[in-house]
């Protein structure tokens, strides 16, 4: 059984710009960055995936590496 954050079914995109280039990326609810088609730059969310915030089985359902990602962009948001 997979949570709705994740399920595809229930995925979401998000417009969001560039700041490098302004090129408008789409970024899917599960992802935390995708790479820019235009000038190859990380684009990343603004918000985590919220599920992932408060699931207390979102470390199991993403996987460890994935997790690992999350928390280190999260650390890293903070430290801005
Ligand atoms: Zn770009």
């Amino acid at each position: 059984m997979k949570c709705p954050g994740t399920d595809t079914r229930f995925l979401r995109v998000g417009v969001h710009k560039c700041p490098n280039c302004g090129y408008e990326v789409e970024i899917f609810s599960d992802e935390v960055r995708v790479k820019c088609p235009k000038c190859k730059k990380y684009v990343y969310r603004e918000e985590l995936p919220s599920c992932i915030d408060w699931c207390k089985y979102a470390r199991q359902c993403i996987g460890e590496e994935r997790w690992k990602e999350l928390m280190d962009f999260k650390k890293r948001k903070k430290e801005e």
